[in-house]
């Protein structure tokens, strides 16, 4: 089944001067895979994944994701759909400093109230626990290590199950112990879970071990590899 379909999409910028950053890209993502978006900086990566996201309502051409086409729709119809269907990773973490950690993974699902708050919490530790991270569930946020930050971020980014997760670079703050960490885990629900997962990367390691690579040059699709 495609998960994702992008058929001829464009983008441009205004500011400063009007400029295309994406032209004419189009592919298809089956789900449960695992896709790396490559290519050299300012090649237009986060501008893609950020549309993809659905953050950017500003756009030429068709993003169709679970079989719902993204263009056109209202601010609240796509915050509804991220929030039951997308998680994401960043590079930079966003923990809430002063939460504790269970806190933070538990948040995303508060919100959404599709399980009570007892049973939010018991898959929150679930989630810490498979990263190995349960033991600080009752620190604050803060007083991690950088590695261990991200770890909750990924919980955090998983609480709701969503059928996509995405990440910017998330292992591009890491070093190479908690890149692999970070990487096993995406693989792993990929082929447990069957989530599918799309992730920027600087990586050449991580492309290479990905399902698919998409590869930009100067905002246009240059290649895709399936392997
Ligand atoms: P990458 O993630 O591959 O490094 P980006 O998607 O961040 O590339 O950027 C692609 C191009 O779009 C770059 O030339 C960048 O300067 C430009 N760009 C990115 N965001 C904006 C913005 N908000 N306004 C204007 N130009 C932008
Ligand atoms: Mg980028």
């Amino acid at each position: 089944m495609q998960l994702i379909s992008i058929k001829n999409l464009n983008k441009y910028f205004l500011q400063p001067a009007k400029m295309q950053v994406l032209t004419d890209v189009s592919f298809d993502i089956e789900k449960g895979k695992f896709i790396a978006i490559t290519g050299k900086s300012g090649s237009g990566k986060s501008t893609l994944l950020y549309l993809l996201s659905t953050m950017d309502r500003d756009f030429e051409g068709s993003i169709r994701i679970n079989r719902e086409e993204m263009h056109g729709k209202s601010n609240p119809w796509l915050a509804d759909f991220r929030n039951h269907h997308i998680g994401f990773v960043f590079q930079f973490h966003y923990l809430l400093a002063e939460f504790t950690v269970l806190r933070n993974v538990m948040l995303p699902a508060l919100k959404l109230r599709k399980y009570s708050p007892a049973e939010t919490e018991h898959h929150a530790m679930e989630l810490l626990k498979l990263l190995g991270v349960a033991d600080q569930a009752y620190k604050r946020a803060s007083l991690l290590s950088g590695g261990q930050q991200q770890r909750i971020a990924i919980a955090r980014a998983l609480i709701n199950e969503p059928l996509i997760i995405m990440g910017d670079e998330p292992t591009g703050n890491l070093d190479s112990y908690n890149s692999a960490v970070v990487f096993d885990l995406f693989k792993k629900l990929s082929a447990e879970k069957g989530q599918t997962i799309l992730m920027v990367t600087h990586d050449e390691d991580i492309a290479a071990r990905s399902d698919q690579t998409i590869h930009l040059v100067d905002g246009k699709v240059d290649a895709i590899t399936n392997r």
